[in-house]
């Protein structure tokens, strides 16, 4: 893992995300490693030529570069992060993310924050404070084996599910991000019902398979669940209606369970493996 400690020049950007104004990047990179992550793109714009997931640039002066007094973020919906998790393992050292969260409280933006670690438990404390918070952890899979194969240093599936439940507890409100789904992987049912009494609301996103992920997933399915193989390449290939179906089923599910469901669903085009 290539670690290197950066000077940021800004550290709030607008966003063109459909629930934020400005997001909040502390990191460059992601040392979660997700195979699926749509992130790596950022490669192409920081000058990195390692492969997604092994090097993590830290903004360290990032928490200087908010400013102590102005009116430019209050009641504006800030979200923590586009491309990167804002808890990840280096977090525990740097804690830029809780810097950045301390500045941020006087200046009274909503702020949305999404994680795939339980450590955004060390800043309940912070994010108490906001006038409004709404935390959302993300779940692909209930099945810690699978969890393994896809996003291989995130915490463990339990863990999140605890951390959910602790900040509902705490009076936040919170959602499960589950995304992307993966075909015949991810029981999203499943995720809902489990995690249902400490969740607010639900995001739902699609496989999105663009060229670089789509490598990585051809990769994963033919070493780990060969028998799928045959059946992406249908769903990925022209004239799929496949998410079409799911994005129905989804919207039955959550009608049927009294759930707030959301549908973000990119119909990507047709990717050979
Ligand atoms: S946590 Fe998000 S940004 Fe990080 S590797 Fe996974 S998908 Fe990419």
């Amino acid at each position: 893992m290539i670690i290197r400690e950066v000077k940021a020049k800004s550290i709030i950007t607008k966003s063109n995300l459909p629930e934020a104004d400005y997001v909040i990047n502390p990191y460059i990179g992601c040392t979660h490693a997700c195979i699926y992550c749509y992130a790596s793109f950022m490669k192409r714009f920081t000058g990195h030529e390692e492969e997604w997931g092994t090097f993590l640039d830290v903004k360290i002066n990032a928490p200087d570069l908010i400013p102590e007094k102005t009116n430019k973020y209050f009641g504006k919906h800030l979200y923590l992060s586009s491309v990167t998790d804002p808890y990840l393992p280096h977090e525990k050292k740097y804690a830029l993310t809780r810097r950045i969260l301390e500045k941020l409280i006087p200046l009274g933006p909503h702020i949305g924050i999404q994680s795939k670690s339980d450590l955004i438990l060390r800043d309940l404390d912070l994010l108490e404070q906001f006038p409004v918070c709404e935390t959302g952890l993300t779940i692909t899979t209930l099945n810690d084996a699978v969890r393994k194969e896809i996003e291989p240093h995130t915490a463990i599936v339990q863990k999140r599910i605890e951390a959910l439940k602790e900040l509902k507890k705490a009076g936040l409100r919170t959602y499960v991000f589950i995304g992307p789904i993966l075909p015949m992987v991810t029981d999203w049912k499943k995720i809902v019902l489990e995690t249902q009494p400490f969740a607010d609301r639900y995001l739902f996103e699609n496989l999105n398979m663009y060229w670089m992920a789509a490598q990585n997933i051809y990769r994963w399915i033919k070493k780990a669940h060969p028998e799928l193989f045959k059946e992406y390449q249908s769903i990925f290939g022209k004239n799929s209606t496949y998410w079409d179906q799911v994005e129905l089923e989804i919207r039955g599910f959550c009608e049927d369970h009294g759930i707030d469901g959301r549908i973000f669903f990119h119909h990507a085009k047709e990717r050979k493996p």
